[in-house]
């Protein structure tokens, strides 16, 4: 860790022992450590044929069902596989103790995976919906679908696009003639309302906004740690690359979510 870092780590800690209420907005990044790949570090495989951005979207899956299923069923398996990390684990420890003690550790994510939850976290918003639970891709009725098991094989490495075996998506049980995706914020399709007021709410009612793994690029999702800091709150940044807030937040912290939230643990 450079020496700054350290004071960087010492600063945030002293100000995160003073915070009753703290909002923390994770990002890709926070799952990269337990093996889920971030979209913009992924280079390899699938990812050499198709930016994210132009598979994870309501026209690809129009276009292509069964390659866009197959990829997010893979994607969904991938992520019921690994282990949530100390970072995970650190953060719903603090949130027990908040708790606990009249204040709030309140966890909003742009991740569609369950690792917050595996670690005893609440999760307050998953601003980008969940990978585990399926809706009509035509009439948007929830589905009953449960995620199959899958293989070693099916999990052994980013599947290259000829390897990636196809499945057709099963169809819908109430309309008959839609078939179902998860319950994901594709690119191009608005956030639910519900999880961005929540998130609204959260980041304007703290002491700190921890902001942890996320490039802060992609919107509306962006604009909340922004809003943390115009209703007064502190933003400490951890990410070991500089993203657009890195200049304006409080405190930011080069290092990875792993290694850095538990130092900040007072
Ligand atoms: P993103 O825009 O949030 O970028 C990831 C950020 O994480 C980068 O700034 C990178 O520097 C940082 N990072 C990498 N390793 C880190 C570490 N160990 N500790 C802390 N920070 C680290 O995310 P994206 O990958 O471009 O994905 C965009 C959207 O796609 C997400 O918001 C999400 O909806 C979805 N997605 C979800 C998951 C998941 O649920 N685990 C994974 C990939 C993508
Ligand atoms: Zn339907």
């Amino acid at each position: 860790m450079p020496n700054d870092s350290h004071v960087a780590v010492r600063n945030a800690r002293d100000m995160l022992q003073d915070a009753r209420h703290i909002a923390v907005l994770t990002g890709a990044g926070m799952s990269a450590q337990s093996g889920v790949p971030t979209y913009r570090d992924a280079q390899t495989g699938l990812w050499e044929k198709y930016s994210p951005e132009q598979l994870a979207t309501p026209e690809a899956m129009a276009n292509q069902p069964n390659l866009v299923w197959s990829w997010m069923l893979y994607q969904a398996r991938l992520m019921r596989s690994v282990e949530p990390h100390e970072g995970h684990k650190i953060l719903g420890a603090w949130q027990q103790e908040l708790n606990n003690s009249g204040g709030s550790l309140e966890i909003i994510t742009q991740n569609i995976d369950d690792l917050h939850e595996r670690s005893n976290a609440e999760v307050l918003s998953h601003l980008h919906g969940t990978t585990f639970t399926f809706r009509c891709f035509e009439c948007d009725v929830p589905a009953n679908y449960e995620l199959p098991p899958a293989t070693p094989e099916q999990l052994a490495a980013t599947p290259e696009l000829d390897q990636l075996v196809l499945e057709d998506p099963p169809a819908c049980t109430a309309c008959t003639h839609g078939f179902i995706r998860p319950d994901i914020v594709m690119f191009g399709e608005m956030l639910p309302q519900q999880a961005m007021d929540d998130a609204l709410r959260a980041v304007r009612d703290a002491d700190v906004a921890l902001v942890v793994g996320t490039s802060n690029i992609v919107q509306p999702a962006a604009t909340l740690p922004l809003a943390a800091s115009a209703a007064g709150a502190q933003v400490i940044e951890i990410n070991p690359k500089m993203t657009p807030l890195s200049e304006d937040a409080d405190i930011s912290i080069q290092g990875t979510a792993r290694e850095i939230l538990p130092e900040l643990y007072p």
